[in-house]
């Protein structure tokens, strides 16, 4: 039994997804003729009340045709340190757009409106025209942290008296919502463009939709045809996107209790030195000095357990809907016994 605890993407299909999906309806989607994607596309524009929503091959298309939707070139993007549209994009905010981003000192990826404020450029012709500001829920980088809403309501305000555009990298979105008790109306009253991923913790082989406002949604279709991701026959991708929403959001919790149990159980292990806060799925954990890196890694691997170093030290273990009962009470009997 090989227990994958690297990241929430690692899921496969289920036998009800895979049917979903052999049973779509599909068509041409660059003649605009899948029945399936449109389903899907009005269906997430819906649920967060906006009028536009486009299907994407990956949350990073998504976030990056974002930046490009909202920016010129030369312009800035307000985010945190530790944002994956500015350390797991490739750096595409610069090669795509031709913007630079303003790195926010936030705490677990989140910041303040008041930090906002002050990271907004003057209006003088030698400095970067500030346009957008970006936020990420749940915070990946932050261990899954969950925005406090107010906050968000805040960073709107600011936006909104220096005409800021404001877009959420919602790739985790669904899990800030089952554990805050959210709805995403609230969100779609607030961010110009959210971007939601289908393919992490709602188990979907693959698929993101950017959702957002009719203006600003206008070159959405041809910004994702320069960054080559027009898509044919794509109903059957979209069906498990259907598939998805209708089953495993609520169950969300359950990945979020195990994390929480597996965050119990190391905290009392001797090797740990410490264990951030876990909110949703994500735990991000730090090993005593004394206790090799590698060595904590391959031994886990010699029993079947996979998950992944973030640099610094710093480790991360992310639940998910293959993460079966079975193997959580084997893995946290395998963290209780390991030496070093
Ligand atoms: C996974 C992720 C994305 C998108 O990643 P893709 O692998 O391109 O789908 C975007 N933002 C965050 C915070 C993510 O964790």
């Amino acid at each position: 039994m090989i227990i994958d605890l690297r990241s929430d993407t690692v899921t496969r299909p289920s036998k009800g997804m895979l049917e979903a999906m052999m049973q779509a309806k599909v068509g041409d989607d660059v003649f605009d003729e899948d029945p399936t994607v449109k389903v899907l596309e009005q269906r997430l524009a819906n649920m967060f009340g906006k009028p536009r929503a486009l299907f994407f091959p990956s949350g990073s298309m998504a976030n990056q045709t974002a930046l490009k939707l909202h920016t010129q070139p030369g312009e800035q993007v307000i985010c945190d340190k530790t944002a994956h549209i500015y350390n797991y994009e490739a750096g595409g905010a610069s090669f795509n757009s031709g913007i630079s981003c303003k790195l926010l000192d936030g705490k677990r990826g989140m910041f303040t409106a008041k930090q906002v404020e002050e990271a907004i450029n003057p209006d003088a012709f030698y400095y970067a025209k500030t346009t957008l500001v970006e936020v990420e829920n749940t915070a990946n980088r932050g261990g899954g942290s969950c925005w406090d809403f107010e906050e968000i309501k805040k960073i709107r305000k600011v936006c909104d008296k220096h005409e800021l555009g404001f877009h959420l990298d919602g790739a985790r979105i669904w899990n800030a919502l089952v554990e805050k008790n959210e709805s995403p109306k609230q969100y779609g009253e607030l961010f110009d463009t959210i971007s939601v991923c289908l393919s992490k913790g709602l188990g979907c082989p693959i698929g993101s939709v950017l959702i957002g406002d009719e203006e600003i949604m206008k070159d959405a279709v041809r910004i994702r045809k320069v960054f080559g991701g027009n898509m044919r026959q794509v109903g059957y991708l979209a069906a498990s996107g259907l598939y998805a929403l209708d089953n495993n959001i609520n169950r969300l919790t359950e990945d979020h209790k195990r994390a929480k149990e597996i965050g119990a159980v190391l905290i009392n292990q001797s090797y740990i030195k410490s264990v951030e806060p876990i909110e949703t799925n994500i735990i991000i954990f730090e090993l005593n000095d004394t206790v090799n890196e590698d060595q904590f890694i391959s031994s886990l691997d010699k029993e079947g357990i996979k998950l992944i170093g973030m640099g610094s030290g710093k480790l991360r273990i992310v639940t998910h809907l293959d993460y079966t009962d079975t193997m959580h009470s084997k893995f946290l009997s395998i963290l209780k016994e390991l030496t070093f």
